[in-house]
């Protein structure tokens, strides 16, 4: 788990720019409060690799996935709280990291991310008002 702010950062991918390249999925750590971020520290070697491959190649996007293999799941429960939370609060607080991220993915005017934390977000509602009628029915 990493700290910035005092808050703990979130795990997630997001798209990076590198000079004039676009490194999508790299996976990157979220601060909610200041949106401070970071290049995962276990993806900080193939990252700096891979964006100077891509700024020598000149390749105007790139994806990391495409180029480094990786445990995902090493990656993320590292960095993603997963208490035995009730299953709304667990996608209460998505949805929160969710919106955070839009905000960030308009700050950084990145529109593709955008589409995909919407479409996310759309997932994540639904799935709370199932929760949420699931509970007022006991
Ligand atoms: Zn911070």
């Amino acid at each position: 788990m990493s700290f910035c702010c005092g808050a703990s950062m979130i795990g997630t991918r997001g798209t990076l720019k590198h000079f004039r390249t676009h490194i999508h999925n790299v996976p990157i750590l979220f601060c909610p409060v200041c949106h401070r971020v970071d290049v995962h520290y276990l993806a900080q070697h193939e990252y700096d690799i891979l964006a100077e491959y891509a700024h020598g190649d000149g390749a105007a996007e790139v994806d990391f996935v495409d180029y480094v293999e990786q445990e995902e799941q090493v990656l993320l429960e590292n960095c993603v709280n997963h208490e035995n939370e009730e299953p709304i609060e667990v996608v209460r607080s998505q949805i929160d990291m969710g919106l955070d991220l839009l905000g960030f993915a308009k700050q950084i005017d990145d529109k593709d991310w955008q589409l995909v934390l919407k479409k996310r977000l759309g997932i994540l509602n639904s799935r709370r008002n199932k929760l949420m009628r699931g509970r007022s029915s006991v």
